[in-house]
């Protein structure tokens, strides 16, 4: 070990501030709170349908909402009716290309291997998730399509961001049935 051995003074030379976070302060998911209550607001009409809600919003690189999806699937008889795979294509109508690059997908549940391969082919930047998908999640939980480094393109995951009010959408609705 070559530790720095501390000087007189009592300063470490690597010493930086250590902030002291508020209760409850997350600095990794808390930006992402706002897009996610977009992404919920999306997943609360899909009952309306008979759908499971998912919702989804894709972000430009300054935040502003170019894309929006919610599960359609029984809405339009659509197998490949996900909110991803939705929002993505109503973010690339708006920007005129199918390349993503610079975006970012938050979405209320964690992505499906469909959706996984639509969020690498779009190559977002990013991807945010609310619940883990612990039956069919391809963003780390039982696989983790989004991060193969045998793909040419990765990008960042930021899971768990609002998880609880994503969950409980879910629990709900199925309860409710
Ligand atoms: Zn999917």
């Amino acid at each position: 070990m070559n530790e720095a051995v501390p000087g007189r003074s009592g300063h470490r030379p690597d010493h930086r501030p250590d902030p002291v976070p508020a209760p409850g302060h997350d600095p990794v998911r808390d930006p992402w709170r706002g897009p996610m209550r977009a992404a919920l607001a999306e997943a609360a009409l899909a009952p309306g349908t008979g759908d499971v809600p998912v919702g989804a919003v894709v972000l430009a690189p300054d935040g502003s909402v170019i894309g929006r999806g919610r599960n359609e699937r029984e809405a339009t008889g659509d197998p490949t009716g996900h909110a991803e795979v939705l929002a993505i294509r109503d973010a690339a109508r708006a920007v005129g290309e199918w390349r993503l690059t610079g975006c970012t997908l938050v979405v209320t549940l964690e992505p499906c291997t469909m959706c996984a391969g639509a969020i690498v082919l779009s190559r977002l930047d990013r991807v945010v998730y609310g619940a883990a998908d612990e039956k069919a999640g391809a963003a780390g939980s039982l696989w983790d399509v989004v991060r193969d480094r045998r793909l040419n393109h990765r990008p960042e995951v930021v899971e768990g961001v609002l998880a609880d009010d994503c969950a409980a959408l879910l629990t709900d609705f199925f309860r409710a049935r």
